[in-house]
């Protein structure tokens, strides 16, 4: 146990041997150190510093030889390079580098994107316009992509596929007017139309979630996705896509897939890649479309809250997820977010439908 959760223990602990009216005492004192915490000017430069494990590198030199040097105005510590000279605070290469919003209104951000609330609310609730809370949802969702991708999946791993139909919200450069949906240009199977994301799940709840192209997945692609993130000799249990042989191939494992108009092989199915997908299809559903140019950062966000659920109690998600996100090393620019490309080719439906024209 760290140095941080053993006094937090022994708090608790003492905190419990109180009566009522010392404890009413105490938490109009804790309200009040609360208060001025949250408020104050150096709270996100001491949050990270406590969380960030690892010695900080300089960002230029990489060296990890930074010392302190002096504080500002506001009480925050500053760091110099002693290899190249650059000066850094506690949040250097942080989400909230350069933020002028205090610690407590990066909580009240997180809390109010975990209960789902719209830009809209969220900006009436806290005050941040509906820009800024719209490019802190990114922020955030950026560092969230991290969360827990050391692993690899293994043993017994499901693996499927779900999709997403293509979404320009939000994006200037549309390729075409809207066509009519599901008239022309439909080839067999799934259409181009449809960004593919794959889902691989194992015994141990670890969770694999990307985006992999459009329409049916090729192979390449759904092994691209999977190099270095599963083990090889796992048992892959898949649905009855040919392409899934030479994939197990791939990472030497052993293939079980369900026949298409069943939901069982033996003892094997895909109840937990299906159950997942359900639950992504109503957890997507508050925010009315999402552009499939974001679509891999949400993906992580709905991951990350999974695997929250999986390892912490309710009460702690808004912290954990607070924690991580501040304390992540990611500089993440809001200019990143207006550049950022689409996964697939937004083209492609559009020139197979003139061509079926
Ligand atoms: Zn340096």
């Amino acid at each position: 146990m760290d140095l941080t959760n053993e006094r937090l223990n022994n708090l608790k602990e003492n905190i419990e041997a109180l009566c009522a009216d010392e404890l009413v005492d105490l938490k109009t004192d804790v309200d009040e150190q609360v208060l001025s915490k949250t408020m104050s000017k150096d709270a996100l430069h001491k949050v990270i510093k406590k969380e960030r494990k690892r010695p900080e590198a300089c960002k230029v030199c990489e060296s990890t030889h930074l010392v302190k040097n002096g504080k500002t105005k506001q009480g925050r510590q500053k760091y110099r390079c002693m290899d190249c000279g650059k000066s850094y605070s506690d949040t250097h290469n942080s989400i909230v580098k350069g933020s002028k919003k205090p610690y407590y209104v990066w909580e009240a951000f997180i809390q109010c994107m975990m209960n789902g609330f719209s830009l809209r609310k969220i900006s009436s609730l806290i005050d941040i316009t509906t820009q800024t809370a719209f490019s802190w949802r990114h922020k955030v969702m950026e560092t969230l992509a991290t969360y827990d991708q050391s692993y690899k999946l293994s043993e017994e791993i499901q693996i499927d596929e779900t999709y997403f139909l293509l979404n320009m919200k939000g994006s200037r450069e549309l390729p075409r007017p809207a066509k009519e949906r599901g008239t022309k240009g439909r080839t067999r199977g799934i259409s181009n139309e449809f960004a593919c994301v794959l889902t691989a799940v194992d015994a141990n709840d670890h969770i694999l979630l990307e985006v992999i192209g459009q329409g049916n997945p090729r192979t390449g692609s759904i092994i691209g996705a999977l190099d270095y993130r599963v083990e090889q000799n796992t048992r892959m249990i898949t649905d009855s896509k040919a392409a899934y042989h030479e994939v197990s191939e791939h990472f030497s494992s052993k293939l079980h897939q369900i026949p298409s108009h069943s939901h069982t092989k033996g003892v094997y199915n895909l109840a937990v890649t299906n159950g997942l997908h359900s639950e992504m299809r109503s957890w997507f559903r508050k925010f009315k479309g999402v552009s499939t140019k974001h679509l891999a950062r949400y993906l992580a966000w709905f991951r990350f809250e999974k695997l929250l659920r999986y390892r912490y109690e309710m009460k702690r998600h808004n912290r954990k997820c607070m924690n991580y996100a501040i304390s992540n090393h990611l500089t993440f620019l809001t200019d990143a977010i207006s550049k950022q490309p689409f996964p697939i080719d937004i083209e492609l439906p559009y020139k197979q439908n003139q061509y079926f024209a």
